[in-house]
């Protein structure tokens, strides 16, 4: 067992809101993690920090045992530790195959070398059929897919996935596990942040709850999914 991810007594605020308090948690090497939570639970925001979108108003994040809490996303992405968003955003003028070539080129392949590897990263995603179609032409969840083979095009070794199954259902949701799962057969890991709690519970190692900025639970899927805590602090969502 090797931690690739540690966060450390993460503080949150914006203004008065406390996104996230006091939030640690470890990633093991070679795992699919979920971090559920209901609605403004702070899961964004925690992808958000630990990827270095948003700077912590206290804690530190350790990744491949660097103290990676001042770099900017950037300089963490190129360590290997890279995100989707929720809110898919690719270049939409560009096409599909454009799009995950030009995340390549980021790593320092020339043209050619970044055009080939997005021809195999598209297939790895299921997107081979849209490769000439403008990215913003594309329904919701070939968008997230496409969010999927930009990371992947950063030869990344965690990502962390945002709200990447919403919406998605029936087969669609089968074969966008089966992509994730592919993932972590070829050796990367993936912390997914979710919403909804049973296609994550499904195919995690491990699971992590927060709820009002707080980690209330964590263990293996089933025995947090009986957890009380949890329970009530979904069931507080419904009222
Ligand atoms: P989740 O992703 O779990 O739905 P978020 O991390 O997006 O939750 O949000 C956690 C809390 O922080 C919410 O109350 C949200 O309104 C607040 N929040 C998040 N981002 C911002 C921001 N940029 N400015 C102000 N409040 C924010
Ligand atoms: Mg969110």
């Amino acid at each position: 067992m090797e931690v690739i991810l540690e966060a450390h007594n993460i503080y949150k605020s914006f203004g008065g809101v406390k996104a996230l308090r006091d939030v640690s948690l470890n990633v093991e090497r070679g795992k699919i993690v979920g971090i559920i939570g209901p609605n403004g639970s702070g899961k964004t925001t925690l992808i958000n920090v630990i990827t270095g979108f948003l700077k912590a108003d206290k804690g530190r994040v350790i990744f491949e045992g660097y103290d990676v809490t001042n770099l900017p996303p950037y300089s963490r992405a190129k360590l290997g530790l890279v995100r989707t968003f929720q809110i898919p955003r690719p270049l939409t003028d560009f096409t599909t195959l454009e799009n995950v070539a030009v995340a390549a080129m980021i790593t320092g392949m020339d043209k050619a070398e970044a055009y080939k590897r997005a021809v195999k990263i598209l297939e790895q995603v299921g997107l081979s059929y849209a490769a000439n179609i403008k990215a913003g032409l594309l329904n919701i969840i070939e968008k997230k897919r496409l969010e999927l083979a930009r990371v992947l095009a950063l030869n990344p070794k965690l990502v962390m996935l945002d709200e990447v199954l919403a919406g998605a259902r029936g087969s669609e949701l089968v074969s966008l596990l089966d992509t994730i799962r592919g993932l972590r057969e070829q050796g990367i890991t993936v912390v997914m942040v979710e919403h909804l709690v049973s296609a994550v519970a499904s195919i995690s190692d491990w699971l992590i709850v927060l709820n009002e900025g707080r980690k209330i639970a964590e263990g293996r899927p089933k025995e947090v999914l009986e957890n009380p805590e949890v329970i009530k602090a979904y069931i507080g969502e419904v009222k």
